[in-house]
């Protein structure tokens, strides 16, 4: 039901918002209304959710924008993919959940963020996920509402070409990784993904379902 009046509007029911707005909830007293440009298709579609149809989902699906978007070096324009559907990019995208460096925290900070180190932010990715792989260690969460686990081990059958870029890199002196999320990662590692069960876990799905029924 639309009210007319909320404590806080959401526009844009993507990664972000879908999330953002499922934590708003939670307290009984705040009304909150997320706004989508895109459809909120229920169920979600088999293209959306099933993972395997990744690459149909973007060829193929109509929930995909294309924005024009200038280069800031000459000012020519390249279109920027992004999701329009209830989840936004994490409809749309390649799944794969990887936390920002150490690196990436320093420089944020040196910007004058100081809320964004990686200490202060350490306990909100931990409390984001259920990871499967890694759910007792200082460095994860294991039961937050994003599904994480790495699918492929480097162990696994492999294509000819993936098996010699592995190779090659072991060779050049690259240790195995066995977390790519850990605050410096090196070597060659597994990605973790959002993937459970071969579906999808979108915001919309991981976030959002918990939520609908509040009014
Ligand atoms: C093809 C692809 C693959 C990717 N792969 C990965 C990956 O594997 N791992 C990873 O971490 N990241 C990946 N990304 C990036 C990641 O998905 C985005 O960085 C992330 O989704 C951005 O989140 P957001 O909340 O900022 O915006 P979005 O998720 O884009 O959400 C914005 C939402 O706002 C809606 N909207 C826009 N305009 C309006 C309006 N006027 N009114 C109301 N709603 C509006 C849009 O429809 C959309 O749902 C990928 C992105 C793409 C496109």
């Amino acid at each position: 039901m639309i009210r007319d009046r909320y404590d806080v509007v959401i526009v844009g029911g993507g990664s972000a918002g879908c999330a953002l707005a499922v934590r708003l909830s939670e307290d009984p007293g705040r009304r909150v209304l997320l706004l989508e440009a895109g459809p909120d298709p229920q169920p979600v579609p088999e293209i959306v959710a099933n993972a395997s149809m990744q690459t149909r989902l973007l060829l193929e699906s109509p929930y995909i924008e294309m924005y024009p978007t200038p280069r800031v070096i000459d000012d020519s324009v390249f279109h920027n993919l992004a999701g329009r559907i209830m989840g936004g990019g994490s409809s749309v995208n390649v799944m794969s959940v990887l936390r920002p460096m150490r690196h990436d925290f320093d420089t944020w900070v040196a910007h004058g963020n100081p809320e964004w180190s990686y200490e202060r932010c350490l306990p909100v990715m931990t409390r984001i996920e259920s990871d499967q792989d890694f759910p007792h260690g200082p460095l994860h969460g294991s039961d937050g509402p994003l599904y994480v686990k790495r699918p492929f081990t480097l162990d696994m059958p492999m294509s000819d070409p993936v098996r010699a870029f592995i190779d090659r890199a072991r060779s050049m002196g690259l240790p195995h990784c066995p977390d790519l999320n850990v605050p410096e990662p090196l070597g060659v590692c597994a990605s973790p993904y959002c993937i459970k069960d071969g579906r999808r876990q979108s915001t919309a799905v991981a976030y959002l379902e918990m939520a609908r029924g509040r009014s």
